[in-house]
């Protein structure tokens, strides 16, 4: 397998007022040219934030994404941003899937694929979320899960350059647990086998992160795993200083 270059994306969910500016600013401060030579940063800040920090962003190598799309490009959809909306922040990157939209938005495996396909047509790069339940884990079911949603929610098209998929075991995300791991390896082994099957060389470079309270104290051991490609870090992506450590975890 090639080696990819990992990406540390930041998740901020419902979280940063204007001030959180300044946290952006040391994000930046830190990102020097050792770490931008190892790890790609994103971070991924509520949509009133997206147009204020891709401009603060702008030419430092630190991308911004939004945390979800509509998958039409315009219309009669109150409250929602489509991926050209995006794309017009400056922002470059989009969570789709995430588990905390599709538990509160009941997002299903083909809305998120929809979702995928209009980040592409905006010419954003799609961070895919997938991943099992506490129960689904319990029953022994994660890898069929799995498949289920890479069947279901991952476009035809999938790139390198244009998919992120991120595997983020539901129970894990904002609980401190994680799965062991061998659990970890066993999972993104298996994606990189569905998409390396699915798309050939592209699959196998598609980066797959790894999801789920990640924070300072776990990262290096869970970043050297087989098949993760990086992180996707939500609370403690919010302090500079715990999502620098994680990045600098490489
Ligand atoms: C997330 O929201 O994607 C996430 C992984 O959250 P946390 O790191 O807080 O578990």
């Amino acid at each position: 397998m090639p080696s990819l270059k990992p990406l540390v994306a930041g998740n901020w969910k419902m979280n940063g007022l204007k001030a959180s500016a300044a946290e952006l600013g040391k994000i930046m401060s830190g990102y020097g040219t050792d770490l931008k030579g190892k790890v790609e940063l994103a971070i991924c800040p509520p949509a009133t934030l997206l147009s204020t920090f891709a401009v603060v962003a702008l030419g430092s190598k630190l991308a911004i994404g939004a945390q979800d799309c509509h998958a039409k490009a315009s219309g009669a959809h109150t409250g929602d941003l489509s991926a050209e909306m995006i794309a017009d922040t400056g922002a470059t990157h989009v969570i789709v899937g995430h588990s905390e939209r599709r538990t509160d938005h009941a997002e299903t495996d083909a809305q998120v694929r929809a979702k995928a396909e209009a980040a592409w047509r905006a010419g954003l790069v799609a961070i895919l979320c997938i991943g099992e339940t506490e129960s689904e884990r319990r029953g022994g079911t994660t890898l069929d899960v799995i498949d289920h949603q890479l069947a279901g929610s991952v476009p035809e098209g999938s790139t390198a350059a244009n998919l992120v998929i991120a595997y983020e075991p539901v129970w894990a995300i904002g609980t401190g647990l994680t799965p062991s791991n061998d659990d970890i390896a066993e999972v993104h082994a298996h994606i990189r086998k569905r998409l390396a099957a699915r798309f050939g060389a592209e699959g196998e470079g598609v980066r797959i992160l790894y999801g789920g309270s990640v924070k300072p104290s776990n990262a290096a051991e869970i970043l050297k795993i087989g098949d993760v490609n990086g992180a996707l870090v939500g609370g403690a992506s919010l302090k500079a200083d715990d999502f620098l450590a994680i990045a600098a975890a490489y």
